[in-house]
């Protein structure tokens, strides 16, 4: 067994609710930077609890004996246990807890929709106001980056073991998966076909929601725990799944996610001018356009810009473009407010900085002239019957149609997996082009497992990371099988 690292905090594997007499003050607002002052800037628009706050937030828990905002949690956070250290002030034992089930708190306090999670469940939620548990989680997590190396919380390893284990790409379902194998004790080698790792995380979601010093500093925590990583690696043109398998890794996890775009699919989409999300964030958080000439990347500083869609990914881009110089960002949504699929407080953030929302609307055609968009021709909606997905279906009037003017176009219908992943691993493909896996992350090569948006769809964060660290649990159980069975 691998001795206990010298900062690694004792866990207790039965954990008491604290006793205390519970406030009963309303949620703790976070506190941000304004609305107009921060669309001048690309820094961190959340400022994070001062410890007065964090402590009255806490102060709030119940320390329910069933805490059934556990059962909200994809990786299984003690919630309750580390809020009762943050009460007994013991604030290395509550980040000794978060991080025993959660590799990447800092990101995960900034960008989870706990209000759908573990928040959904708290049952302060039911009386009023859910618990700020992603607020806590984020105190913590700053609380222990702030430290000086020596003195933060490691979790302890279990003894090392002779396999070595693949794992393809590095967003938060191979993050996940990567530091739980390492955990059990294994080597892992995490291969990235970027130049950067992180996933979403590093080329998607915007530096004013998630610094990249946070992210940074966490995948330092994983390099220190036995995690290597290769970039610029595509497997698929390096090597398949299977080659690594021969080359002698015992298994391969595959957390590629879906990130290609989908077009809109009308006319005049290809013209100059118009972007898909994905390109447009990737050229600003991963190349630093706002940067240019200084970095290598342009991008259109649009006068009027045009997002199509309501999800995270339409915030993030309309938000970037405001910060870009933009004077109107014209958010286009085929359903209204109350069924736009991103997080409230993105949502309300993006209002409060002059996003401004065209509902029940969605794009019949990119109108340009000399090669550039001059306009989005607009489809007008209304709500029908529900659908499948349980939201009102919008249909569209006929005859009711109007062109929006604009210069730039982001487009965030939406994204799909890569056509190619044969190339990647010989595996079973469902009818959606996504890798078939079941809850425990088994693909149709017994050796080869998978998790995240590759499996699932675009999804979240913290989905991902559960499937990925789901992943690793059934990867360690097939290992220990073989090597029992040898
Ligand atoms: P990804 O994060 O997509 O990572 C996959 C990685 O695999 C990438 O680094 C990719 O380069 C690499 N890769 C691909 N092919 C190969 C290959 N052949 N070989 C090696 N590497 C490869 N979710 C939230 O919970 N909250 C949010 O606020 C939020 N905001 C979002 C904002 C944006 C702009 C976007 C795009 C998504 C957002 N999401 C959010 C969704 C969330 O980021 C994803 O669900 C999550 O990142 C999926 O994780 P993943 O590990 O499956 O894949
Ligand atoms: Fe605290 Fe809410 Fe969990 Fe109860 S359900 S322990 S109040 S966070």
């Amino acid at each position: 067994m691998d001795a206990l690292p010298p900062n690694a905090v004792p866990l207790s594997d039965e954990p008491q609710p604290r006793r205390h007499r519970p406030s009963r003050e309303p949620r703790n607002a976070m506190p941000t930077q304004a609305p107009a002052e921060r669309v001048q800037n690309f820094a961190e628009v959340a400022c994070g609890y001062t410890p007065e706050l964090a402590r009255a937030e806490a102060a709030r828990c119940l320390q329910c004996r069933k805490a059934p905002c556990e059962s909200g949690c994809p990786v299984g956070v003690r919630i309750r246990d580390f809020i009762g250290a943050m009460l007994d002030d013991d604030l290395p034992l509550a980040v000794a807890l978060l991080k025993e089930r959660n590799a990447l708190p800092a990101v995960c306090g900034r960008v989870c929709p706990q209000e759908s999670q573990c928040e959904a469940s708290c049952v302060l939620a039911r009386r009023g106001e859910s618990l700020a548990i992603g607020r806590l989680e984020r105190y913590l997590a700053d609380w222990d980056r702030a430290l000086p190396r020596s003195e933060r919380n490691v979790t302890k390893p279990h003894a090392k073991k002779n396999q070595c284990v693949a794992v393809v790409g590095s967003g938060p379902a191979s993050l996940a998966c990567a530091s739980e194998l390492s955990l059990r004790g294994y080597c892992v080698e995490v291969f990235e076909a970027l130049h950067a790792l992180g996933g979403v995380l590093a080329y998607g979601i915007p530096e004013f929601r998630l610094p990249k010093v946070i992210l940074d500093d966490e995948l330092d925590s994983l390099r220190r725990s036995r995690v290597k990583f290769h970039l610029n690696a595509p497997i698929g043109s390096v090597a398949s799944a299977e080659e690594l398998l021969e080359e002698g890794y015992a298994a391969v996890f595959i957390g590629i996610g879906a990130g290609l775009p989908r077009f809109m699919g009308v006319p005049g989409e290809n013209l100059n001018g118009v972007y898909s999300a994905n390109e447009f964030l990737t050229r600003v958080n991963l190349m630093h356009a706002y940067e240019f000439p200084k970095s290598d990347t342009p991008i259109t500083h649009g006068h009027q810009v045009v997002v199509v869609g309501g999800g995270n990914v339409a915030m993030d881009g309309a938000r970037t473009a405001l910060r870009l110089g933009a004077q109107e960002v014209t958010l286009v949504y085929r359903r209204t407010r109350a069924e736009m699929p991103a997080r409230d407080e993105e949502i309300e953030h993006a209002f409060e900085e002059g996003v401004r929302l065209v509902e029940l609307a969605a794009p019949l055609e990119v109108v340009g002239q000399d090669g550039w968009v001059t306009g989005v021709r607009l489809q007008e909606m209304e709500l029908g019957e529900p659908d499948e997905s349980g939201r009102a279906r919008p249909i569209a009037i006929e005859g009711r149609e109007r062109v929006l003017p604009c210069d730039t176009v982001v487009n965030a219908v939406g994204t799909l997996a890569n056509p190619h992943l044969r190339e990647i691993a010989d595996v079973e493909i469902n009818k959606w082009g996504l890798l078939v896996a079941d809850e425990e992350g088994r693909t149709s090569n017994p050796r080869i497992f998978a998790g995240g948006d590759i499996v699932t769809g675009a999804a979240t964060v913290i989905l991902a990371m559960g499937a990925g660290k789901q992943a690793a649990v059934s990867i360690d159980r097939t290992l220990c099988e073989v090597r029992s069975s040898d």
